[in-house]
C-alpha cells in the first residue's frame, strides 16, 4: 500500500482517532488494547498491544477505534486486566 503523502498529518489523524480508545482489527469483533509503535520521523502509529498481525498500517481501515472494553486475552494480560471484563466486574460488584 502507498505511504501516506504527509506522515505528520497521518500520524496526527491516527492519534486523534485512537488516543484513549481500544481497537478492532478489520471486521473482527475482538477488542485489542492500543500500543503506539515508532514509525517514520519520530511519529507513532497505533497497533494491537499483543502484536497480532494486520495488513498495512491502518490507513485503509484495517484498524478501527472502539470504546468497548478489551476482550483480547493477550491484550488484557499485557494491560494487567486479568480476569473478567470490566462490564462483568461491574455486574459482580452488585452482588
Ligand atoms: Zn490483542
Amino acid at each position: 500500500m502507498p505511504t501516506p503523502v504527509d506522515p505528520a498529518a497521518f500520524a496526527r489523524s491516527q492519534r486523534l482517532a485512537f488516543d484513549g480508545h481500544n481497537l478492532h482489527i478489520g471486521s473482527s469483533s475482538v477488542v485489542h488494547a492500543v500500543d503506539w509503535l515508532p514509525w517514520v520521523d519520530d511519529h507513532k502509529l497505533p497497533a494491537p498491544a499483543c502484536r497480532q498481525g494486520f495488513a498495512g498500517h491502518g490507513a485503509q481501515g484495517e484498524l478501527r477505534p472502539t470504546r468497548h472494553p478489551v476482550s483480547c486475552r493477550r491484550c488484557r494480560r499485557l494491560r494487567g486486566l486479568e480476569g473478567p471484563t470490566s462490564t462483568q466486574a461491574e455486574e459482580l460488584t452488585l452482588w
